[in-house]
């Protein structure tokens, strides 16, 4: 287990990322939601912010200077419609349970029949306990369940997930996840710090992780980068976090790889 963070991060210095695009070949991790598309009450069709889909394709492009995963809380496949399929993109979805390799195809990283009979458990407990038409949509990933509150009244919401929290302690194949305005039951087995290492492992070359993520499932990345990586929190009000810097919006993930692009546009090396 990850210790929690104590340390607010500092603002991503100017010119970090060009910098370290041009002397590093870099494996790049975008996290989705609130990192390269805004937080939407609508959460079946948050679309990428403008511009980032096309950086992302130019990126792509230069695979010898540049690897790309997009990882995220949602299934691959959702993943897929809501950012499109690029040439040469890594998909990793269920947070760290699904990977979709451009080459290879899908895979899962953990063996789905040790998990059902206790997902099961979970969706049978949720018909049960979340009152229908109250601002609460349940989500099921069939790898996970996740549980939004965005729409819910906030007391409502704060007793269900106690109670959700309290009925997942006893039940050992799974952990609870909190995120923005949402709560999942997850794999104990697979998280977003787990799927980091397996690529940097399997990639080969040796490369710069550089990643960016918005929520508390992210911290797993962060910490497994600690030592190795350039780590970036999305964040509007700074909080503590294991990432080294924090920039403010997506936005602004965007203005920096647009840097890392028109820096190694012209490196002709
Ligand atoms: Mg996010």
């Amino acid at each position: 287990m990850r210790p929690l963070p104590a340390e607010i991060p500092p603002p991503l210095p100017a010119g970090l990322p060009a910098r370290l695009a041009s002397d590093h070949a870099i494996f790049l991790f975008l996290d989705y939601d609130g990192t390269i598309s805004e937080i939407t009450p609508d959460i079946a069709n948050a679309a990428p912010v403008p511009g980032v889909r096309d950086l992302v394709a130019l990126l792509a492009a230069r695979p010898e200077r540049f690897r790309i995963a997009l990882i995220s809380g949602r299934q691959t496949r959702m993943l897929a419609r809501l950012f499109g399929i690029i040439n040469g993109v890594t998909l990793v979805g269920n947070h760290g349970l699904e990977i979709m390799d451009p080459q290879a195809g899908p895979r899962l990283t953990v063996e789905p029949a040790l998990l059902m009979p206790a997902l099961d458990a979970v969706r049978d407990w949720l018909r049960r306990n979340v009152p229908c038409e109250a601002g609460f949509v349940i989500e099921d990933k069939h790898l996970s369940v996740a549980l939004h509150y965005r729409l819910a009244d906030p007391d409502l919401a704060s007793r269900l997930r106690r109670r959700l929290s309290e009925f997942v302690e006893h039940i050992p194949e799974l952990v609870i996840g909190e995120g923005k305005m949402v709560i999942e039951v997850l794999s104990r087995h697979a998280n977003k710090g787990e799927a980091v290492r397996a690529l940097m492992r399997e990639s080969g070359q040796a490369r710069l992780a550089v990643y960016f993520g918005d929520d508390v499932t992210d911290e797993d990345a962060f910490w497994a980068l600690r030592d190795t990586g350039m780590t970036v929190k999305v964040c509007k009000e700074p909080s503590p976090s294991w990432a080294k810097y924090r920039v403010s919006s997506p936005f602004e993930v965007t203005s920096a790889m647009a840097e890392m692009e028109a820096a190694t546009r012209t490196d002709r090396r």
